[in-house]
């Protein structure tokens, strides 16, 4: 449907056209056009108005334009008409009109000053479109959607009605609350949360100006009953209509999801609280536990150093152990420590070269492989990943120390790999070991869980934590495969 020009009336000239052409062109449009004086009484009615409204020129001429308005609307037309004669020109204003027969149409109409030779305004021309057909379209449209189990909304993108919900499937009056009549006519404004109706204005404004065809949103619409309901929506604009005259609104209630999402959001905020106060807890700990066990541990020396030649030979075992787990326990405080400063101390994030950390880990361990023995290979190529240098390096130093330290008798075989998959580096450090007994996969993660006495291997249980911490900081997931011949696959993910 093209735009409707606004009649040049007769007189005037315009361009190359000379006023028997326009008048002919007024004469044949499809457009119902007329001009009526000041005082409403219609001056000219061509053969578009003749088809439009069912009266010929003949009738219509010299009688007033009353005839055509239907009662209730008499105070709308005498608005029109002031806003003319103050020089204003009116483009698609939606109404009705009543024809000959009696019977009612919706129509659009346009209208614009008609000036006299002295540039007076002596009347006003009006052109009108049936637009039944639209109206036929949307009633349609809407009976077909009125089972639908979604909400369904049409609603106006013209300046006159903007945002005005013109026609509402029964699920949408079930959404908000309001029946059918007090829906249609209220504004989207009226409905809108506060902070969403401004972004929303825009969108539709968009649709209104053509510069988009549809959009997608997520929003606050009240309930009658004062309710803020959550609704997504997707919208697009008529087609057909050149320019957009009415979008359709497609609406789900997603309250359930987003109670979901702020529960969810909450539980995270209070986890990373409850995180951050057992971090605050273990380093303050950490430090006021260190300083009585420097004092045991030099009580202990002091005893050992004056007192020994009192004790027994089972004494003086005793107080090498009781030294001896006195170490212990401070690498356990120290690795604790380490652990809490994951988060607190952690350094700004930047590329790290997987490559470059794998290397200096094993440069620093290089003394404990050739002690025993072991054979590392590397297989494919690590990439870059964003995050923290010092604790990637620190990630593959556990990893490679544990791989040589819970060994066979023969020496120990280590193959590091990285992969690429779905868009994150699969790293996989794979040894001949021990490997892990069924079911322990799981808790080897846990702060201070071992499978094995000191006496077997040494630790604090307190490695594999640190790397599952690190790993999920930046992203990533880490586990523990069964490797082929009974060793272990340590497995972790880093997005790339
Ligand atoms: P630690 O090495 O200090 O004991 P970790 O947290 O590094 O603590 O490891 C926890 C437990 O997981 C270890 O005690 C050991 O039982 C098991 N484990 C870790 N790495 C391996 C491995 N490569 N092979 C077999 N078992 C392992």
């Amino acid at each position: 449907m093209g735009e409707p020009t606004p009649p040049v009336p007769a007189g005037e000239e315009r361009g190359p056209l000379d006023s028997e052409h326009l008048a002919a062109i007024v004469r044949s449009s499809d457009d119902a056009i007329l001009s009526k004086d000041r005082n409403a009484i219609i001056t000219s009615w061509n053969q578009g108005a003749e088809r439009l409204y069912g009266y010929t020129a003949d009738e219509m001429v010299g009688q007033s334009v009353a005839l055509l308005i239907p009662p209730e609307r008499q105070g709308e037309e005498l608005e029109i008409v002031a806003k003319i004669l103050a020089g204003e020109r009116i483009e698609h204003y939606e109404t009705e009109r009543v024809r000959k027969d009696g019977t009612r149409i919706p129509v659009s109409l346009a209208a614009s000053p008609i000036h006299g030779a002295d540039g007076k305004i002596v009347g006003v021309s009006t052109q009108a479109r049936d637009t039944s057909a639209t109206h036929l379209a949307l009633l349609q449209a809407a009976q077909q959607l009125e089972g639908a189990p979604i909400g369904i909304a049409v609603f106006s993108v013209r300046p006159d009605s903007f945002g005005q919900l013109e026609q509402v499937n029964s699920e949408m009056t079930r959404l908000l609350g309001y029946t059918r009549e007090e829906l249609e006519g209220m504004s989207h404004a009226e409905i809108t949360h506060p902070d969403d109706a401004a972004r929303e204005r825009v969108l539709i404004e968009d649709l209104a100006a053509g510069t988009r065809t549809a959009y997608g949103l997520e929003k606050r619409d009240r309930h009658k009953d004062g309710r803020w309901i959550w609704v997504g929506m997707t919208v697009s604009v008529l087609e057909g209509e050149d320019p957009p005259r009415s979008a359709v609104a497609h609406v789900i209630d997603i309250s359930e999801r987003k109670r979901t999402e702020t529960e969810l959001e909450l539980t995270r905020q209070n986890l990373e609280r409850s995180n951050a106060e057992l971090d605050q807890f273990a380093y303050v700990a950490s430090h006021d536990l260190k300083e009585p066990l420097i004092l045991l541990s030099a009580y202990a020396r002091m005893l050992e150093e004056r007192h020994g030649d009192v004790l027994d030979e089972e004494g003086r075992t005793f107080l090498g152990h009781m030294r001896e787990e006195s170490r212990r326990m401070k690498t356990m405080i120290d690795d604790l420590l380490d652990y809490s400063r994951l988060e607190t101390r952690a350094e700004a994030a930047c590329r790290v070269d997987l490559a470059e950390m794998l290397d200096t880990a094993l440069r620093t361990l290089a003394p404990r492989i050739e002690e025993a023995g072991a054979k590392i290979e590397i297989q494919g190529t690590l990439p870059a990943v964003e995050g923290s240098p010092a604790q990637f390096e620190r990630l593959f130093r556990n990893l490679l120390s544990n791989a040589i330290k819970f060994r066979r008798d023969e020496p120990p075989q280590v193959s590091i790999s990285g992969e690429s998959v779905d868009g994150a580096c699969v790293v996989t450090v794979r040894d001949n070991g021990i490997g892990i007994d069924p079911g322990k996969e799981r808790q080897i993660f846990d702060v201070f869980q071992r499978l094995h006495s000191q006496e077997d291997y040494g630790g604090t249980g307190m490695g594999l934590a640190i790397c599952k911490r690190i790993v999920e900081r930046h992203g990533g997931r880490i586990w523990v495969e069964r490797a082929p011949g009974g060793g272990s696959a340590f497995k972790f993910t880093v997005p790339e």
